[in-house]
């Protein structure tokens, strides 16, 4: 089994301390990953502060050629990348392209596209005021270093996420992956730095100990985090102490309304994968779905025939459609909150037993006769069970939708744009996709609102939050 390092300052680091990364589907150790030392910590965040100046004084042409230097590096080892993605992450190898299963090499056509992206975008003056006496420059400025910490389900896109954007627009970085999908992202990192400067990008790995070292760390100026609101709420507390900013992207509980004049079977495959995308381990996956009574059993029908025809095994493995729950902390929650469906009394339309064996398989399961309040419906499973909940009338769906405390995304789903837009304006969600669902963009903004957290990455709205304005104000 081989050791996995850190890059800190383009150097190889490793560390006294090591832990194991384990393959979901075998439940194998796949490779060892150092557990970073407070000092290391210290030692990344000197090393990121002291690349900075000159990084932010390269010009924007330059650090925009070496951006797309970093999408070739992606292209390059793509197979290589989304082979770790599987054995780490669990999700199958799959292919790119609308109508392939978005799996690892998805993934990582996702880094490349989320590269080269930001690459091309520009951030230029904006002028807030002008008249005969004087001139307003809005000018965008990095903030320094960012100190970034990523989650397990889609580990080495977030952290593209959170890498790009900054130090395209001139901050360096440190980042820290989760604990259970740190390899991928350590090669990541140690592959894209053979065409950035030593101390650009730089990474630390362990538990959340070591995460909450990094964004406490009096040499940061700005906090990414994807993860969950427990721990966001933390890491908000521990940017507070410092007076410095975050951008918190953390989960949430995504409703998909059916409207009555919906089309159950051409719907169908998109509310599938809007639910089960990554074995519904995603932040945006729809995670419990109104339907009309009218629309009720066709509805049901359709998904559990898709469900029940996705092959499920070792994503290495050809032909293989789903994958493992990603770890045992969240199988276990799945397997809670799906015996929790049953005595109060939910219906187990196919799934709903544990599979045994090697792995973490969970069968595809989708769940009827509950309602607002029942656990599977009020809490984010994250994985791969979908409640679905009939309803009378459609102020009641909306009202469902609006009634937790997060609002990341949600989708309305109708033969009737202009009608399935007026629902919704009227949802509490960072974004309402229509007639799809989940489906981001690295052009469109994206984030949460109420607990699902604050700011926005993606698109030219991204890019300035990795900024903060400078006026330069002229008298005439
Ligand atoms: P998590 O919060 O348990 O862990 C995320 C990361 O935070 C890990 O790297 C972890 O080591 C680190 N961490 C833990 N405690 C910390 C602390 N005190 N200080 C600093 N770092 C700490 O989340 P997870 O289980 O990895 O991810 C699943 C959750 O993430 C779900 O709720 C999901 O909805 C959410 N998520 C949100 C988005 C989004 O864009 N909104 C995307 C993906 C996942």
């Amino acid at each position: 089994m081989n050791d996995y390092l850190n890059t800190i300052n383009g150097k190889a680091v490793g560390s006294d301390k090591t832990f194991e990364s384990i393959n979901p589907a075998t439940g194998e150790a796949i490779g060892r990953v150092p557990v970073s030392s407070q000092r290391q910590v210290a030692e990344a965040v000197a090393a990121a502060r002291a690349a900075q100046p000159a990084w932010a004084a390269r010009p924007d042409a330059e650090r925009k050629a070496l951006m797309m230097k970093v999408a070739e590096v992606i292209n390059r080892n793509a197979a290589y990348l989304a082979e770790w993605v599987t054995r780490e992450q669990g999700k199958p190898l799959g292919g790119v392209g609308p109508d392939q299963v978005p799996g690892a090499r998805f993934e990582i056509w996702g880094c490349e596209v989320w590269t080269q992206v930001p690459a091309s975008l520009d951030l230029p003056v904006e002028v807030a005021f002008e008249d005969d006496t004087r001139r307003d420059e809005v000018h965008r400025k990095p903030y320094g270093v960012v100190a970034a910490v990523a989650p397990w389900n889609w580990p080495l896109l977030i952290a593209i996420w959170q890498i790009v954007p900054s130090i395209r627009a001139g901050n360096t970085v440190v980042l820290k992956p989760s604990e259970y999908t740190s390899i991928g992202t350590l090669e990541l990192v140690r592959l894209i730095n053979e065409v950035l400067p030593p101390g650009v990008v730089n990474t630390v790995s362990g538990t959340g100990e070591v995460g909450s070292w990094l964004v406490s760390d009096p040499g940061v100026d700005k906090v990414m985090f994807t993860g969950s609101g427990p721990t966001g709420a933390k890491i908000a507390q521990a940017a507070a102490k410092n007076l410095v900013p975050a951008t918190l992207e953390l989960g949430g509980n995504d409703a998909a309304i059916m409207l009555p004049d919906a089309d159950p079977k051409a719907m169908a495959m998109g509310l599938f994968w809007g639910a089960f995308i990554n074995m519904g381990q995603t932040c945006a996956c729809a995670k419990r779905l109104y339907v009309p009574e009218s629309l009720f059993e066709p509805t049901v029908q359709a998904l559990k025939e898709l469900a029940e025809a996705m092959p499920m095994g070792d994503g290495l493995k050809d032909g293989v459609v789903m994958g493992p729950i990603q770890n045992k902390m969240q199988y276990d929650k799945v397997v809670k909150l799906v015996e929790s469906a049953k005595q109060q009394g939910g219906t187990i339309v196919c799934g709903g037993q544990p599979q045994g064996g090697a792995g973490y398989f969970y069968p595809l399961t989708l769940v009827t006769g509950l309602k607002d309040g029942d656990r599977l419906v009020d809490e984010e499973q994250f994985g791969p069970v979908l409640p679905i909940i009939k309803y009378r009338d459609v102020e009641d769906a909306i009202a469902s939708a609006n009634r937790l405390d997060v609002g990341l995304g949600a989708s309305v789903w109708s033969s009737d744009v202009e009608k399935a837009k007026q629902v919704a304006g009227r949802i509490q969600a960072g974004t309402v996709w229509i007639n799809q669902h989940g489906m981001i963009h690295p052009m469109v903004p994206f984030g949460g609102v109420k607990g699902s957290g604050y700011g926005v990455e993606f698109g030219l709205d991204g890019l300035k939050s990795v900024t903060q304005p400078q006026v330069i104000s002229i008298k005439k």
